[in-house]
């Protein structure tokens, strides 16, 4: 009998482990949904000759982030996923990226009728607790991954964090939330070395920012060139200190598509990753360099983001025991990011539950010509070169 029930006992341990190993959090909280996009209509301040605009706000709305979330659903997609909520980061986890004084005149701010810090970072009452909450989804999600609870794992985070310094928050970016997460991790002896592989369009100056002078978190952002910021995203900022040679931006000439992607992926990011040694791989995963999207001139395509992930996860299989995380970051067209983000969650997921590109078809034959893709050919070689 009780070798029976220790028979039993090992082949649950064995299938617990096999299901720890296969599966992919996904952490997420309606009130995220909630946070307010300000008095805006587009990216202008209302008022003047800026008429106010029904349903308005700025392009970082709910609606790309509760779309996603809604097609996993329908698809059945949140049902292969272990889905989890999080507490709100705390005020000992937020001191570790943020000033006291920044976080003393955010909370203020908060617990009146809300206001604007920084650039482009409007919040309503309560905007503290929310932007708290963001963070928290990116550090629980980095640390079940961390402490092998699931494979990998994607956070919902909003409002997103890769562009908020310091003590400065801009590009609608309030805490910095990947950031907060690594710190934390480390911090609790999780990890030491990470890699922070930033996608969105936009330059992830606040996560540069944050570890310039680190040589142990080596950042990468592949971006449109002068894009956002526009002053910040040089090749030639490669860090300070300690932490030269652990960053590296990637400015990428607007127009670069599918082919594009994948040759940096190929050419340089693979081989900085590989080479760093990292104990996990974070992505800041925007979806702004997608055909259509309304602050970004790229064309990448729900199948550049599932390939680029198809490429995270085979380095961190084969580097790091496929510790991969990702946090959401930009996308501003409602439409297309619910789909880009199932390719990547399914990808990441390993699930064969599909939600078929609708735009397949029209965006492949938006791609860039021949011309193109030897001027692209051009810029990354003069990167390899120099690197
Ligand atoms: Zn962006």
């Amino acid at each position: 009998m009780m070798r029976l029930k220790a028979a039993f006992e090992c082949l649950r341990a064995t299938e617990n482990e096999e299901s720890v190993k296969m599966s992919t959090g996904f952490f997420w909280d309606e009130r995220c949904f909630w946070h307010g996009g300000g008095n805006y209509a587009g990216m202008l301040p209302v008022g003047g000759l800026v008429q106010p605009k029904v349903g308005g706000g700025l392009p970082e709305s709910p609606e790309t982030k509760r779309r996603l979330k809604n097609l996993m659903d329908v698809t059945g997609l949140s049902g292969a996923l272990d889905m989890r909520g999080a507490t709100e980061a705390t005020r000992e986890d937020l001191l570790r990226v943020h000033p006291a004084s920044y976080l003393d005149e955010f909370k203020a701010l908060s617990d009146g009728m809300g206001g604007e810090l920084g650039r482009r970072t409007p919040f309503g009452p309560g905007g503290y607790e929310v932007a708290a909450l963001s963070a928290g989804l990116s550090m629980a999600a980095l640390e079940a991954v961390l402490r092998g609870e699931m494979r990998n794992a994607y956070a919902l985070s909003r409002p997103p964090g890769h562009h908020c310094l310091p003590d400065y928050p801009n590009g609608f970016c309030l805490l910095a939330n990947l950031s907060i997460a690594i710190q934390s991790a480390r911090a609790n002896g999780l990890a030491e070395r990470v890699v922070v592989l930033d996608w969105d369009v936009h330059h992830g100056n606040g996560t540069e920012a944050i570890f310039y002078d680190d040589p142990n978190v080596l950042t990468i952002s592949i971006h449109q060139d002068r894009n956002y910021p526009m002053d910040s995203g040089g090749f030639e900022d490669r860090g300070t200190g300690a932490g030269v040679g652990f960053n590296l931006n990637i400015p990428l000439p607007a127009g670069a598509g599918h082919a594009g992607y994948m040759a940096v992926m190929e050419r340089i990011v693979t081989p900085q990753i590989t080479a760093f040694q990292p104990d996990a791989i974070v992505i800041a995963c925007g979806y702004d360099a997608a055909c259509n999207d309304p602050l970004g001139r790229m064309l990448a395509t729900a199948e550049t983001f599932r390939a680029m992930t198809a490429q995270v996860k085979a380095l961190a299989g084969g580097l790091c025991g496929g510790r991969l995380m990702m946090a959401h970051e930009g996308g501003y067209d409602e439409v297309y990011v619910p789909f880009c983000g199932h390719h990547v969650i399914a990808e990441m997921a390993g699930s064969d539950i599909t939600a078929p590109d609708p735009f397949a078809e029209v965006f492949s034959l938006r791609q860039p010509g021949p011309a193109f893709d030897r001027f692209l050919d051009g810029v990354l070689d003069d990167m390899v070169a120099a690197l």
